[in-house]
């Protein structure tokens, strides 16, 4: 299948390049299998409707830190983490499986902890936890989350479907979960130094929230139902929305035009960016983890959406493939990058 003689660093490939590399043998054979790999989720045709199918792995020092991520609370994260996958496709999530790998310094206790997080979780997303896995780990906390749904034919959504001149829709706010993440490594740094100092989280209490305990949108894809919209295009914003317009970009071919005074960033995030010397645009284009939903409809919908307070128009698909440029407020253009705005352009 590959021809190993030489080594390769997986770090020199990236994930996609790696995801790519790995999957390119793998040909779909088993009729029902729709789409596979590409998409939020793999679709699987099931008749009269789609099942969608998805999974997520969070990892202890990868994706969480127990010193400061309540149990109770990663719980709810890691079931969010895995819905956010379907409603990106336009869909309901029905059941999630969940593989635990646990380390014995965990007690009945902790794991209960997690489990009441996660069954407050089903409840507010409607999905039933129907099996899993259970096994010793060595390297901490492995949490693998998998995810069903299903959605009508004629109403699922991809990443490909942007057309030029479609506008870019983005729900809620951006950049609080990575200023939140910020803030708790600060506490944990300085708590390290002087243990009998307490953190003073109230301030910060939204962007921390957005950090430790992640909403998948659901009521996102309610609201497009009633307004009888139908997205072109749709993505989560799990890696950034950078990263997801050049998810969105490649699969359309298209790219995008995003103006900076339009991104909703919440003002706890713009207050904390400055605190640390970041610039707020740059943390909601590359913060990551704020599970909005990132969507793409045609100008004929501008009118049902545009009252909407929690969909924000930031920008428009252009004919430019795969090349995704930020109009600044001081009115220059950036290309924007996986990470930060590296070419500038005046025009
Ligand atoms: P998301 O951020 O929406 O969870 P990813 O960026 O993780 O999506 O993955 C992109 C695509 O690659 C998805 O279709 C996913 O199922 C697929 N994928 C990710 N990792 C692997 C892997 N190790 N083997 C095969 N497919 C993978
Ligand atoms: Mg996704």
């Amino acid at each position: 299948m590959f021809d190993n003689s030489d080594r390769t660093e997986i770090g020199a490939m990236g994930e996609f390049g790696l995801i790519q590399h790995l999957s390119q043998h793998f040909e779909v054979k088993n009729s029902k299998t729709f789409k596979g790999i590409g998409d939020d989720c793999a679709v699987i045709d099931c008749g009269d409707h789609f099942g969608l199918l998805t999974t997520d792995l969070l990892l202890e020092g990868v994706h969480f830190d127990l010193s400061f991520h309540p149990l109770k609370h990663l719980g709810y994260k890691a079931i969010s983490v895995a819905v956010s996958d379907i409603y990106a496709m336009n869909g309901m999530a029905d059941q999630v499986v969940v593989g635990l790998g646990l380390s014995n310094r965990f007690s009945l206790e902790a794991v209960e902890e997690l489990y009441a997080g996660m069954q407050i979780a089903c409840e507010h997303f409607g999905v039933d936890l129907v099996g899993g896995d259970t096994t010793t780990s060595q390297s901490g906390l492995v949490i693998s989350m998998s995810a069903y749904g299903r959605v009508a034919k004629d109403k699922i959504v991809y990443r490909g479907g942007a057309q030029v001149g479609d506008l870019l829709v983005v729900s809620g706010d951006l950049g609080g979960a990575y200023m939140g993440l910020q803030i708790l490594e600060r506490e944990k740094r300085v708590f390290l130094e002087v243990p009998t100092m307490q953190p003073d989280l109230e301030q910060y209490d939204y962007i921390v929230g957005r950090q430790l305990k992640a909403e998948a949108r659901k009521d996102v894809i309610e609201l497009l139902k009633i307004l009888d919209v139908k997205p072109t295009s749709m993505i989560d914003v799990s890696d950034g929305v950078a990263s997801e317009l050049h998810h969105m970009g490649k699969a359309s071919g298209c790219g995008f035009h995003v103006y900076e005074e339009k991104l909703p960033i919440d003002p706890q995030t713009i207050d904390t960016a400055l605190t640390f010397d970041l610039n707020p645009s740059i943390v909601a284009l590359n913060g990551g983890e704020d599970y909005e939903l990132l969507f793409t409809v045609g100008q004929e919908d501008y009118e049902k959406i545009k009252t909407m307070p929690d969909f924000t128009v930031i920008g428009y698909a252009t004919d430019v493939t795969s090349k995704n440029m930020l109009r600044t407020k001081s009115d220059n253009q950036f290309e924007i990058k996986a990470q930060g705005w590296p070419d500038s352009q005046k025009d």
